[in-house]
């Protein structure tokens, strides 16, 4: 339950001198009237006064009780005081700057459980945007070429030209591109795209010549080279196929990263993200974010997750001074994606792909590998989050994490299922037991809960994907990932989907599994942080945490749930400083 809690006992800080204490309770009483800079003539030395005092809005503190409170103090970047805006008065010294929300909201900055920040910036910079609508404009395979012509004709002959985001699924001709489509951009130089999912791509003829792929290649272990009637390759690369091509992709160079990471630095922060994922991060993208930070450039946290054991040794090599830039766990992945086919099902699609009624999408690699890798990584002593969409994969995973448990038992591990979309009912009690976190992909529900009831999952398993409510029963502490770039980073049409699970059709998918606004905000915020193991520090307005805020224009626990998309981040504030301000502002 929501508390509404005019003043507390409790809001000050321990620490402070009694004097101060009977000056807030006297303050309590008094009308206190602001403007700017100081003003309460409390006497209030610099030292002990407040630098920033945030007051009369509703202020969403998303502590244990989900507190409500009217003002909040801050000093050298952390919380000092909550309460009421006359508790919070007594703080004000002559050089504190007061802020008045005008009831407007505050809460906790939104804290980013899973996605790709260094990519999403790169991606864009310097791909071109293939996404259809509600995300891009691309709506048939021509509009696609148009787009990668001009990319083409900006970047010249001698660069690869790339995309991603397309959809087939969206595209007027309901089918992936092939080569002979993105010959039509040039049959002189690479041409490659990605599938919104990230499991899928196509090449162009070229860059099939240039990575030695004809009709006599065989498919790599985990992926699939897709081929016409004939046997020949036409284009499509499923899963690990895809690094045929890909990893002949020339890198950035270190000043286009740097680029891309101002990109997206600015894409989070203006939507209220004060801690980012780094999600398969590599030692070269942990060493590039950390250059930005130590130059003041990077305003906002990351936390990044290499891939496999491997990956975290390399990583580990980068010195990180800033503070800003951490290492966390071990990202992995162990199946594909279901709007994609490549997620592994326990029972086949609803609508069989290829005509093959007993296919279940398949494993990035076998059991036998995924728990070796598990039980290496958790001896080791580290967290693990696990790609895993179809209920298979999550079956396969836990037996995993139960098998690295009991082989090497470690309490509070944390381990986590990233997107856990199909995850069952007796799937998520198995993660009770096994203290292990869903993070949730919630916003499949919008952008493809329409093609998943009809096409991939069929309406009962359609109707239950990313089943936040039935977590939140459990008392699982559940998180809510956009996995951008996959899907543009908005933690309030993250919200907005959980509570309300409206498809891009229009219609409610799964009633039984939406949230309250106060839980979805909740899975964006101290339980994210949790995952991380960070919840001490941040993810709530409480004394002695991070100063890592959003003022939003409404509240989202007051506002029509169907309107909380167009909810404005008015402002980002991280240690205390701002970092982004709505235009205008
Ligand atoms: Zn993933
Ligand atoms: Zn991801």
């Amino acid at each position: 339950m929501k508390k509404n809690i005019p003043a507390r006992a409790n809001t000050l800080p321990e620490h402070l001198p009694q004097y101060l204490l009977r000056l807030s309770a006297a303050a309590l009483g008094a009308a206190v009237l602001l403007s700017g800079c100081g003003g309460s003539g409390n006497g209030l030395s610099a030292k002990d006064a407040a630098q920033i005092v945030y007051r009369n809005g509703d202020i969403l503190t998303l502590d244990k009780d989900n507190t409500v409170v009217q003002a909040i103090g801050i000093k050298d970047g952390k919380i000092i005081a909550s309460g009421s805006s006359a508790t919070v008065d007594a703080l004000v010294g002559p050089d504190t700057k007061v802020v008045d929300l005008k009831g407007k909201s505050l809460i906790p900055g939104f804290y980013d459980a899973h996605s790709h920040f260094v990519y999403t910036g790169t991606n864009a910079r310097f791909e071109t945007d293939l996404n259809s609508p509600p995300i891009g404009q691309v709506r048939s395979i021509d509009d696609m070429v148009a787009l990668l012509q001009k990319k083409q004709a900006e970047l010249g002959k001698d660069a690869w030209i790339t995309g991603f985001g397309y959809d087939d699924t969206l595209l007027a001709e309901r089918r992936h591109p092939t080569r002979e489509d993105l010959d039509r951009v040039s049959t002189t130089q690479p041409v490659y795209v990605t599938h919104i999912s990230g499991h899928m791509a196509v090449a162009n003829s070229f860059a099939l010549a240039k990575a030695g792929i004809n009709a006599s290649s065989t498919d790599p272990e985990g992926g699939m080279i897709g081929r016409d009637k004939q046997g020949q390759p036409d284009g499509f690369l499923a899963e690990t196929a895809q690094g045929l091509v890909g990893n002949l992709k020339p890198g950035l160079t270190a000043a286009q990263v740097q680029e891309g990471i101002q990109a997206a630095a600015q894409i989070y922060a203006s939507h209220g993200v004060t801690t980012a994922n780094d999600g398969a991060s590599s030692a070269g993208g942990i060493q590039a974010m950390e250059a930005a930070a130590q130059g003041g450039r990077l305003p906002l946290r990351v936390v990044a997750w290499p891939t496999a054991l491997q990956g975290m040794e390399a990583a580990k090599k980068v010195e990180l001074k800033s503070g800003m830039v951490k290492i966390g766990g071990i990202k992995d992945f162990y199946d594909g994606s279901i709007q994609g086919y490549t997620g592994y099902l326990s029972e086949p699609y609803h609508t069989p792909h290829d005509g093959d009624a007993h296919y279940r999408g398949y494993p990035r690699t076998s059991k036998a590998n995924l728990i070796a890798n598990v039980e290496a990584a958790h001896k080791a002593g580290y967290q693990l989050f696990i790609h895993t969409n179809g209920d298979q994969a999550i079956s396969d995973v836990l037996e995993a994490y139960a098998k690295a448990q009991q082989a090497s038992p470690r309490a509070d591990a944390r381990h986590t299922l990233i997107h856990a979309q199909m995850a069952r009912e007796d799937q998520l009690d198995e993660m009770k037991k096994l203290g292990v976190i869903p993070s949730f992909f919630e916003l499949h529900t919008y952008y493809w809960g329409d093609r998943h009831r009809d096409i991939f999952l069929g309406p009962d398993r359609g109707a239950r994907i990313s089943p936040a409510q039935s977590a939140r029963q459990r008392g699982l502490p559940f998180t809510l990932h956009a996995d951008t770039p996959v899907v543009p980073m908005d933690p309030l049409l993250m919200v907005w989907a959980a509570v309300n699970r409206v498809t891009t059709g229009g219609s409610v998918l799964g009633a039984d599994q939406r949230i309250s606004p106060t839980d979805a905000l909740r899975a964006l915020t101290i339980n994210a942080a949790h995952q991380n193991f960070e919840e001490k520090e941040r993810g709530s307005i409480e004394v002695g945490k991070h100063a890592d805020l959003v003022v939003l224009s409404d509240n989202p626990t007051k506002v029509d749930p169907m309107k909380i998309r167009n909810i404005e981040v008015l402002q980002t504030i991280v240690g205390g400083k701002q970092v982004y301000a709505k235009p205008g502002q």
